[in-house]
């Protein structure tokens, strides 16, 4: 078969289906020479390619593997230059793999970020002094979700009630870290000690607050590793109190208590 010049390209037919080409469904890929058109329309030649890919699998494989040895860095330059040029149809391609198996796609994600990290945050340093105001907006409308966000709103009390009473104590470590318990346990727990008449809508909303049962202030410690502070934290110390009667207790003591020495 005569190879078709452009003009002929809308009466092109292909050689192996017969679809008469030249449109998007069934275009013809362009020979070396300008101009000219293979036979098979796309379709149809990917779908040859591909059965005689797979005919000798193993093979091919190796070959396509040396080959991308070989080019690596070419290969990766293209590529970069294509995410760069067609930023949406990588976003697309990657919401479309998260679709299909979000929990391998946060895996690789985890990794890559594992992997490139300094760079990452490099970037991430940069952007935010490059578009301030951006991230300004960003930060307003996650702590307007958050002050919703029960979970959120429960983490960011410990973590304030905890950094109060520690001060520069605790160093930068995380609450869970200290204590032995996490935020589930600890919702759990707090849940089963709402005050009748309440519910947690009423801890979101700060009416209720996150009391010890016997007062922070007896207890002895200035770090966590202090004995005192797991006893003070310990989830059956904690309970929610409407905010009124949480601020009349105070330090009060109901019982008798005794607090351990330093270690
Ligand atoms: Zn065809």
């Amino acid at each position: 078969m005569p190879l078709f010049f452009q003009d002929n390209i809308a009466n092109k037919k292909c050689s192996i289906c017969g679809e008469i080409g030249g449109t998007d469904k069934c275009g013809f890929y362009i020979r070396e020479k300008p101009n000219k058109y293979r036979n098979e329309c796309k379709i149809c030649l990917n779908r040859k390619c591909l059965l005689n890919y797979r005919k000798n699998i193993k093979n091919n494989r190796l070959k396509l593997k040396a080959y991308y040895h070989q080019n690596s860095e070419e290969i990766k330059e293209k590529q970069k230059l294509n995410r760069l040029n067609n930023p949406k149809k990588y976003r697309d391609r990657d919401v479309q793999r998260y679709k299909k198996d979000p929990k391998t796609y946060k895996e690789r994600a985890k990794i890559h970020y594992h992997k490139n990290r300094e760079c990452i945050l490099l970037g991430q340093k940069k952007d935010r002094k490059e578009n301030p105001e951006k991230y300004k907006l960003k930060n307003k409308l996650s702590n307007e979700k958050a002050k919703h966000d029960p979970k959120k709103v429960l983490n960011r009390r410990i973590h304030t009630l905890m950094y109060l009473s520690l001060k520069k104590n605790k160093g930068g470590r995380k609450w869970k870290t200290l204590v032995g318990y996490d935020l589930d346990q600890l919702s759990k727990h707090l849940k089963k000690t709402i005050p009748n008449g309440y519910d947690w809508n009423d801890f979101v909303s700060a009416k209720l607050h996150i009391d010890h049962i016997i007062p922070r202030s007896v207890f002895n410690y200035t770090k966590p590793e202090h004995a005192d502070f797991k006893r003070c934290w310990e989830l059956k110390n904690l309970q929610l109190l409407p905010a009124k009667e949480n601020l009349l207790k105070g330090a009060k003591l109901a019982g008798h208590f005794q607090p351990s020495l330093l270690i």
